[in-house]
């Protein structure tokens, strides 16, 4: 008898093969990565644990359970993440969208109204700006980044979120920061006479770890995501400088800066804002209680 093991089975197996190899979530990995390639849901293992698991499913399952026994991250495995209730497709270009980051987007759209001008520097999967544009009416997004492979992967968000919102409106440019508006016209993105090419928010996620701590981090992050995308220089703040100090040449009066921080980082942060001329900085802190957001108000001309 060689009889198909059952779902219920296959997903013991994959269990115990990641808790052994130390992975912190495994039972909800297995589950996940069971569901992914059986395309079911997470009833299926409590109601049909003894359906049976297709040969063909069965290997990819183990295949897959392999790799993210190596640490491959479940998000590269699966192709998307769950951010602010929507899906974006990821792969190993972009970071991973991070529920933290949902606090930024929260605090910002505390802050957004109608028709407003958002501009998302180091935008990655396109996460924060197109989480914006979904829950807001008639704003208009930018989008930078300095790597294509990122931006192929947010304009492939767009497409498929506007596929629900076809009146979302955002552009996608390459370019190191503010450089990107050097070689390019926004010509749709100017229309709002008397604005010129400013925004009423700029919002960032930049990289903020420290170089040296980068090689601290858990292999998934360390070995599997870009970087570029980690790496805030040698203090971690170099993105927060360099943003700060540009920002106000690229915000309308009263325009507003937010940055996601990483923890510690809120007093230096809220330094730089205040040198470079912002005023009414806040610090926000995440559902841990860890400062997660620091803001600030552009009011000079
Ligand atoms: N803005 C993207 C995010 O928050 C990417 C951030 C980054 O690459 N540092 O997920």
């Amino acid at each position: 008898m060689n009889e198909n093991p059952t779902y219920g089975e296959v997903y013991a197996e994959g269990r115990a093969c990641l808790t052994q190899a130390g992975i912190e979530e495994a039972a909800l990995d297995a589950r996940l990565l069971l569901e992914y390639v059986c395309g079911t849901d997470r009833n299926t293992l409590l109601a049909h644990g003894d359906r049976a698991v297709s040969e063909e499913e069965c290997r990819r399952f183990r295949d897959l359970i392999g790799k993210r026994a190596d640490h491959v991250p479940l998000q590269h495995l699966t192709g998307e993440q769950d951010f602010m209730g929507l899906t974006f497709l990821v792969n190993k270009d972009v970071l991973v969208p991070r529920q933290d980051t949902e606090v930024l987007v929260e605090e910002v759209m505390k802050n957004l109204h109608d028709g407003m001008r958002i501009l998302d520097l180091c935008t990655g999967s396109g996460c924060i700006l197109l989480s914006l544009l979904h829950y807001s009416n008639n704003c208009e997004g930018v989008g930078v980044d300095l790597s294509a492979g990122a931006l192929a992967v947010a304009k492939e968000n767009y497409r498929r979120l506007r596929e629900e919102r076809p009146e979302m409106a955002a552009w996608f440019l390459e370019g190191d920061l503010f450089a990107a508006f050097a070689d390019h016209k926004l010509s749709g993105a100017e229309r709002e006479a008397g604005s010129g090419e400013k925004f009423d928010i700029i919002v960032s996620n930049p990289p903020y770890i420290e170089t040296d701590v980068i090689g601290t981090l858990m292999p998934e992050v360390q070995e599997h995501e870009p970087r570029m995308a980690l790496d805030g220089g040698a203090d971690g703040l170099i993105f927060y400088r360099r943003i700060a100090q540009e920002a106000g040449k690229f915000l309308s009066g009263g325009g507003k800066l937010f940055f996601e921080i990483g923890c510690g980082q809120a007093d230096c942060v809220r330094k730089i804002m205040e040198t470079a001329g912002f005023e009414e900085i806040q610090v926000v802190k995440d559902f841990a209680g860890l400062d997660r957001v620091a803001y600030g108000s552009w009011f000079r001309r």
